[in-house]
């Protein structure tokens, strides 16, 4: 791997003190690799910088683009930990394959985190609920603009540290008209036209007063698949329903630790579709305790408002000792900040004597 390192640091531009806006500040490096004739070059850490491209293209076109979300935290000790990044190394290549763009080998993916981390180590914030969140991602680099499968790509890897912003209860509308996901569809992998395409349902969501839209499945729309960009758990009766990671539903690796902690705790918890209906009986007989939407970015967010054709359905206002969905968002940051045991194996250690391959094989 070839490391170029930027002359001057920007991280003094950032007052850690004050708001850090999510994603305005970037790390000074960036992991950069190409796929030319059918292979994978060698990856380059490189500053963080401009790049040119050839109006042909094919990701401004033909939108072959997809990525990625994680986190990576520092322990008391200045420790670096990623959290579940195998989840996210697998799903992209899911992500990939949909979209008929190459694999990206294991040895890219975790020696170019591995090294962009050590050298961009001062960018992850130390205090609890912050983090460095890291975007993968990868486009189709080359022409010509004819319909089909690029013959280059560029996969990189950019990095902005966020704080612990307070995830205000949402808002949210039920979909009924516009669709996220469909069957035989890309809803179930990070592809960059899926929040393309629901950007334009949510502003006027947005312009009707509400802060997120609540997906339904195209066919019916009677059915509750996601909330945003976010999973979404229902807590009724004592019980946590979520919709199941079928081909609609994004697999999130929040949702997945929320129902391991879950089943480890006791919890009862059904991976089952919940259609709206059934959740209008529910708040009718007042028996909905809590309706959260969870990710990578806010961990949780409580739901505080849904409405059903033009009903509005109001949940408790709880503190967040009372809450379940603080429950699961503090037994996650506690793993993630290396604060309790990890009995999942979550934490991925980055170790900064790293130096060759061999090594990863270890973790
Ligand atoms: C990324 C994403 C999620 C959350 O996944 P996490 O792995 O928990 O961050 C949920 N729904 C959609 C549509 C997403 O794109």
């Amino acid at each position: 791997m070839r490391i170029e390192k930027c002359q001057i640091s920007s991280i003094d531009k950032i007052n850690w003190e004050i708001d850090i806006p999510f994603g305005k500040y970037f790390s000074d490096h960036i992991l950069y690799c190409e796929y030319k004739n059918e292979t994978w070059n060698e990856p380059i850490i490189k500053p963080f910088s401009n790049f040119s491209f050839s109006p042909i293209t094919l990701v401004f076109h033909y939108g072959q683009a997809i990525f990625e979300g994680m986190k990576a935290f520092k322990d008391k000790e200045k420790n670096v930990f990623l959290f579940r990044p195998l989840e996210n190394f697998h799903r992209l290549n899911i992500s990939a394959k949909r979209l008929a763009m190459p694999t990206i080998p294991y040895n890219i993916f975790f020696e170019g985190l591995i090294n962009l981390l050590n050298l961009d180590k001062n960018w992850i914030p130390m205090k609890y609920g912050y983090s460095l969140y890291i975007r993968p991602f990868m486009i189709a680099s080359a022409g010509p603009l004819s319909a089909k499968p690029s013959s280059n790509y560029i996969f990189l890897v950019i990095c902005t540290p966020v704080n612990n912003y307070y995830s205000r209860p949402l808002k949210v509308k039920i979909e009924q008209k516009y669709s996220r996901s469909t069957n035989g569809g890309i809803g179930f992998i990070k592809a960059a036209g899926n929040y393309a395409a629901s950007f334009f349902p949510t502003q006027k969501a947005k312009a009707e007063g509400y802060d997120q839209i609540l997906w339904t499945d195209s066919a019916t729309h009677s059915i509750i698949e996601e909330a945003g960009t976010m999973n979404v758990f229902f807590y009724i009766k004592n019980c946590l329903i979520t919709a199941p990671a079928d081909e609609k539903i994004l697999n999130g690796v929040t949702r997945k630790s929320i129902i391991d902690i879950a089943k480890r705790n006791k919890i009862k918890v059904e991976e089952r579709y919940l259609t709206v209906e059934e959740l209008k009986y529910y708040f009718k007989k007042n028996l909905v305790n809590e309706i959260f939407g969870s990710g990578t970015a806010v961990i949780i967010n409580p739901l505080k408002l849904i409405s059903i054709q033009n009903s509005n359905y109001i949940l408790p206002a709880l503190n967040n000792k009372n809450r379940i969905s603080y429950y699961f968002k503090k037994y996650i940051l506690d793993i993630q900040h290396n604060l309790s045991n990890d009995p999942f194996n979550w934490r991925f250690k980055i170790s900064t004597n790293y130096t060759s391959k061999n090594q990863l094989i270890h973790f």
